[in-house]
């Protein structure tokens, strides 16, 4: 069993042999049969379920190579490392399910609601994304949800709007956040309502005109008198700290895919350059091409380092929101770069989708601004630092 060659430290072998062998058929699935059609899906940006139903086929969420054994976080971890190294918008697609909707019901529903429904999305049974971002409130969202729900005899009524909510046409429910405007209700009060993706009163539009991520499909949201019954409010989720909550958890994912990401440019490239011939000789044997080279896999290995230890650290308890912040402000970065030298190392053929390097060209700019932009995540990390908050001007 071998770790792909962008993990140059051997993260991979960390994991049980187990979990070694489900990312291993993971790995050949993602090679053999989807890598073919992502060219094509991504000029006409769409999500074909011939592209997320083999990977639903692979039960990753609990691998029968387990037995019933829980995977562990650290395999978690990597297998958004793995999707992503072929394709963001797949891995970003898989985790708006496993990761930030299993996560939040993990983190945020009642104990019996957690007991019925992690079974059911681990077995892709009970889909579900996330809605919290809304049309004009991104970075300030914390301070500043629009979208309300009351009480209205046994359930809820929710009224406004999201956006970029990844994945909802393809899912069952949509988790949304909430200002809770019933009369005596605290100010401060947010809930979260499993929406029916189905329900009157909800329209889903699809965000056209993508410049990145184009595989992955984004909606706007519209809630007017949206009805959801009081068994699809999330029970742990009262206020923003518990958002929060979730987030920080939901924040690690993604530098695991940033990290995923800036392994695949790095791959494309070594591909690339060993095979191109200039001037009599391929260009990976050139000194300049190979500095780009090591640039990038040492990219790669400090992000992977990072994330790894990450893992490690809140697998033993340790969680703090400035962890996961710097994680995914540093992995973003570094594939931004990493993707911009795979790039540059293709010449002309760089920008077309034959190169394999032009797609995660465009696909970091999303994950560096998607899960708190760089300069949220640098807020979080500079509180922490010193002590005072730098978000609103004074
Ligand atoms: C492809 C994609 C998928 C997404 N999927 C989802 C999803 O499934 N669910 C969901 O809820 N959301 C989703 N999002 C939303 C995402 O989380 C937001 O785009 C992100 O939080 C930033 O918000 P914004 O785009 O409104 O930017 P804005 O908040 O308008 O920020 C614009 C710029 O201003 C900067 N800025 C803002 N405030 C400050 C400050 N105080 N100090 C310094 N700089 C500041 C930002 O860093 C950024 O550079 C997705 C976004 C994308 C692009």
């Amino acid at each position: 069993m071998s770790a792909p060659v962008s993990d140059l430290y051997g993260v991979f072998d960390r994991l049980d042999p187990r979990e070694q062998r489900t990312l291993e058929g993971l790995r050949a699935v993602l090679e053999r049969d989807l890598a073919p059609q992502l060219a094509g899906a991504w000029e006409r940006a769409e999500l074909p379920p011939s592209l997320y139903a083999p990977l639903i086929g692979l039960d990753l969420m609990a691998p029968p190579a387990l037995g019933g054994d829980e995977p562990s976080a650290l395999y978690e971890g990597y297998r958004s490392f793995e999707l992503a190294r072929v394709d963001a918008s797949l891995a970003t697609f898989y985790n708006a399910v496993a990761g930030l909707f299993r996560t939040l019901v993990r983190l945020g529903a009642s104990p019996a609601q957690r007991a019925a429904w992690d079974p059911e999305i681990a077995a892709w049974r009970f889909t579900g994304v996330f809605a919290l971002t809304e049309p004009e409130h991104g970075s300030d969202i914390a301070r500043g949800i629009a979208t309300t729900c009351r009480r209205d005899g046994a359930g809820w009524v929710v009224d406004g709007a999201k956006r970029w909510i990844g994945g909802a046409g393809q899912v069952q429910k949509i988790a949304v956040f909430a200002r809770d405007v019933t009369e005596g209700a605290d100010a401060r009060a947010v809930r979260c309502l499993l929406v029916d993706a189905g329900a009157p009163g909800l329209t889903l539009s699809p965000i056209t005109g993508k410049a990145s991520l184009r595989i992955m499909q984004n909606y706007d949201l519209r809630l007017e008198g949206v009805r959801v019954a009081d068994e699809g409010r999330l029970g742990g989720i009262s206020t923003f700290a518990d958002v929060a909550n979730v987030l920080r958890a939901t924040r690690s994912m993604v530098a695991w895919m940033a990290s995923g990401a800036a392994a695949g440019a790095y791959e494309a490239a070594l591909r690339y350059t060993t095979r191109r011939e200039q001037f009599g000789h391929p260009i990976a044997g050139f000194q300049l091409v190979q500095e780009k080279l090591a640039r990038m896999l040492a990219n790669v290995t400090a992000s992977l380092a990072l994330v790894s230890n990450l893992t490690e650290r809140q697998t033993a308890g340790v969680l703090r929101d400035e962890d996961s912040a710097l994680a995914k402000m540093f992995t973003a970065e570094r594939l931004r770069e990493t993707a911009a030298l795979a790039r540059e190392v293709c010449g002309g053929n760089g920008i077309t989708l034959d190169a394999d390097v032009a797609r995660f060209h465009a696909d970091a700019e999303a994950i560096y601004s998607y899960e708190g932009t760089h300069e949220i995540n640098a807020l979080i990390v500079g509180r922490a630092a010193t002590g005072l908050s730098a978000f609103t001007r004074r």
